[in-house]
């Protein structure tokens, strides 16, 4: 599981410079015009802490790991993001860590992945004071993860559960559109928000989808 998770976080932030123009477009509409970069400095500083990392400890579990590197990217989002998605993203992985550091073995199983995801959500919920439909990244997060347990619940295996996260948090960024934004600064425009897809739910859409790939690449080869 360490390498995929270490896998999908070099690949996110390939997707983010790639898809920075994009992401900072949607924010320009609703926004101030600095998702992409924002994450696009802070996966590039994860990258960064990822290659100066120490060999991880042989006598480490592979649960112990991956918590651990989740935990590092969170707080490398913390401390290099200053928006509001820098906190938001930061303590949603954070909080992913604890849920995974807890979970029963295998983490690399559906149970563990949906509790991940749904640690993640309540903790960006709480912290941003913020729910469904308010036009924001939980409106792509909120349904992976309820997607993510359900697949879990019906016996899928890591690669069916991230991908019905994957699909669901898609569907969540695209239904954004017609919402009318009340938490962030998409607020800020009322009536005018409508009509324009979030970038903190599109950039959480890309994150999941970079993860399925990750595992259906592990599960490939
Ligand atoms: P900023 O708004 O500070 O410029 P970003 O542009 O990086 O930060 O991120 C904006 C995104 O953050 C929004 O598109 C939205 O998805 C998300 N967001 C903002 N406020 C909240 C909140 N209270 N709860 C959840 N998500 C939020
Ligand atoms: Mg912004």
């Amino acid at each position: 599981m360490l390498e995929i998770l270490e896998a999908w976080l070099r690949a996110a932030a390939d997707r983010f410079h790639a898809e920075a123009p994009n992401l900072t477009a949607l924010d320009q509409a609703i926004g101030d015009g600095d998702h992409g970069t924002n994450l696009d400095r802070g996966f590039r500083a994860i990258v960064a802490a990822l290659d100066a990392r120490p060999a991880v400890e042989a006598t480490l579990t592979d649960q112990a790991a991956a918590a651990e590197l989740l935990r590092l990217t969170g707080r490398t989002l913390i401390s290099t993001v200053g928006g509001a998605s820098g906190p938001l993203y930061g303590t949603g992985f954070l909080r992913a860590s604890s849920a995974i550091g807890q979970a029963p073995a295998p983490i690399a199983s559906g149970p563990a992945l949906a509790a991940a995801l749904e640690a993640a959500a309540a903790a960006i919920g709480a912290l941003g004071k913020s729910t469904t439909g308010e036009k924001t990244m939980l409106d792509a997060l909120v349904p992976a993860a309820t997607a993510a347990r359900a697949a879990a619940d019906a016996g899928a295996d890591a690669a069916g559960v991230v991908g019905a996260a994957r699909d669901a948090a898609e569907a969540g960024a695209e239904a954004t559109i017609p919402m009318l934004a009340t938490k962030g600064r998409a607020s800020y425009l009322g009536e005018r928000s409508i009509g324009h897809r979030d970038p903190g739910a599109t950039s959480l859409a890309i994150l999941l989808s970079t993860l399925a790939e990750a595992v259906d690449k592990a599960d490939a080869g």
